[in-house]
C-alpha cells in the first residue's frame, strides 16, 4: 500500500501551493538549525580572524568589528523571522558577508597559503548552504556569491592554464556538481515525503465517501474542543428510513443520498466540528451556542434535508445533547445517542434534547 502510494505520488509534480507550504513547514521546522549554523558560522570566522590578527601580526582592525556586529544583527533578525521566503533573502545577506569576511580574513595569510583556504571556505559555505531550507533562486545566488567572493583566481598568482590552476578548476567543477545535485536530491527526497505524508494523513482524516471528516478525526478534534472554555453541545444525526433507499434505488443512489446529506451539513454548519461517524450517522459539535442557538441550527439543518426534493429526497433525525463541565466525549455520545433514539421513535424528520429523563429510560 505505502509503495503504491508513494510510486503515484512520485509520478506527480506537487501543485504550486503544496510546494509553497512544504517551503514554510521545513522552513519552521529547521530555523533553529538555521540559527545554530548562523552562529556557527560567526565563531569559526572569529576564531580564525583572531588568530591571522594577532598571530598574523596585524591586529584587530574596526573592519573586523563591523563583521561581527553585521552578522550578530542579521542572526538575530532570523531568530525574528517567520516566513520561509524571507529566510530566502537573509541567507543571502548572510552568505554575501561572511564569504566578504572570510576574503578579508584571507587576504591577511601568505599568498602561497590563500588559495588553499580560499578553497576549503567555498567548500564549507556551498556544503552549508545545500542544507539550508531555501529556494532553488537563493541557493544558486548564494553559490554565485560565494565563488565570486571566495574566487582562488583572485589576488593568489594562480593562472588557470598551469598545474595548480587546472587542479583547482577541476576541483571547483566537482565541487559544485556535487552540491547542486545534492541540493536539488535532497529537496526533492523531502518535497516527497511530505506531500506522501499529507495524502496519507488525509486518507486517515477525511471519509472517502462523503469527502468530510470521519470519526477518527472528529473524536480528535472534540476532544481538543472539550477542553476549552464555554457552552457546548454534540449533535447526532441519523437518516431516516435509509434502508429503504438502498432496498428500492440501490446501493449507488443510497451512496448519492449520503453524499447529499453531507453536503448539507458541510454547508450549514460552518466554523463547527462535523464529520460522518459512519454508515448514515453524522455528528456536530457546537461551541459556543447556547441551547436555543444550538436548538435553532440543528432544526434549521432538518428543514434544509426535508426542503431538498431532489432524485430522491430523505429527511434526518436529531439527537442533541448538551456538554457539561467534567463530561467526557462518550458521555456525550451517549446522551446524544439516546435523544436520537427518542427522535426516531416519536416520528422521525425531528430533532430531540437529551434530558434526565431519557436516561433513566433507557
Ligand atoms: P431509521 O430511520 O430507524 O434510521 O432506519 P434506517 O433504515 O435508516 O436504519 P438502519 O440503521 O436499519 O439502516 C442503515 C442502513 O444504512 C443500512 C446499511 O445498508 C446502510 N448503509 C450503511 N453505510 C452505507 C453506505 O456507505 N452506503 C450506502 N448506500 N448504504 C449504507
Ligand atoms: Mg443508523
Ligand atoms: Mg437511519
Amino acid at each position: 500500500m505505502y509503495k503504491t502510494l508513494e510510486a503515484h505520488i512520485r509520478q506527480q509534480v506537487a501543485p504550486a501551493a503544496l510546494r509553497a507550504e512544504f517551503r514554510q513547514h521545513e522552513f519552521e521546522a529547521m530555523r533553529r538549525f538555521c540559527l545554530l549554523i548562523f552562529c556557527i558560522g560567526i565563531a569559526i570566522w572569529l576564531v580564525f580572524d583572531l588568530i591571522v590578527s594577532y598571530l598574523g601580526g596585524q591586529g584587530f582592525t574596526w573592519l573586523s568589528g563591523v563583521f561581527i556586529a553585521l552578522l550578530c544583527s542579521l542572526t538575530v533578525v532570523l531568530a525574528f523571522t517567520r516566513r520561509s521566503q524571507h529566510f530566502d533573502v537573509l541567507n543571502l545577506l548572510f552568505v554575501t558577508v561572511i564569504t566578504l569576511a572570510m576574503r578579508l580574513v584571507i587576504e591577511g595569510i601568505p599568498i602561497a597559503l590563500r588559495p588553499v583556504w580560499l578553497v576549503l571556505g567555498v567548500s564549507t559555505v556551498l556544503y552549508t548552504v545545500s542544507v539550508l531550507p531555501v529556494r532553488r533562486w537563493s541557493f544558486f545566488c548564494a553559490m554565485g556569491i560565494t565563488w565570486v567572493m571566495l574566487n582562488p583566481f583572485f589576488h593568489t598568482r594562480i593562472e588557470a592554464l598551469e598545474l595548480e590552476g587546472a587542479m583547482l578548476v577541476s576541483y571547483a567543477v566537482c565541487l559544485s556538481g556535487l552540491v547542486i545535485y545534492s541540493y536539488l536530491r535532497i529537496r526533492q527526497a523531502k518535497l516527497h515525503n511530505f506531500y506522501l505524508t499529507k495524502v496519507l494523513l488525509e486518507q486517515a482524516y477525511i471519509d472517502a465517501l462523503t469527502d468530510i471528516p470521519n470519526r477518527r478525526s472528529f473524536m480528535a478534534k472534540a476532544e481538543k474542543q472539550l477542553r476549552q472554555a464555554g457552552e457546548q453541545y454534540l449533535a447526532m444525526i441519523d437518516i431516516d428510513n435509509f434502508k429503504q433507499v438502498n432496498d428500492r434505488f440501490g446501493h449507488d443512489i443510497g451512496d448519492e443520498v449520503l453524499k447529499r446529506v453531507a453536503a448539507h451539513i458541510k454547508a450549514a454548519m460552518i466554523g463547527y466540528e462535523i464529520a460522518r461517524l459512519g454508515g448514515e450517522e453524522f455528528a456536530i459539535f457546537f461551541q459556543g451556542l447556547d441551547e436555543t442557538g444550538a436548538e435553532q441550527q440543528v432544526a434549521r439543518l432538518c428543514q434544509r434535508v426535508r426542503e431538498d426534493l431532489g432524485a430522491h429526497p430523505v429527511t434526518i433525525s436529531i439527537g442533541l445533547a448538551r456538554i457539561d463541565s467534567g463530561d467526557t466525549l462518550s458521555t456525550a455520545l451517549i446522551r446524544a445517542d439516546q435523544a436520537l433514539y427518542e427522535a426516531k421513535h416519536t416520528g422521525k424528520d425531528r430533532f430531540v434534547r437529551w434530558t434526565n429523563r431519557l436516561a433513566s429510560e433507557s
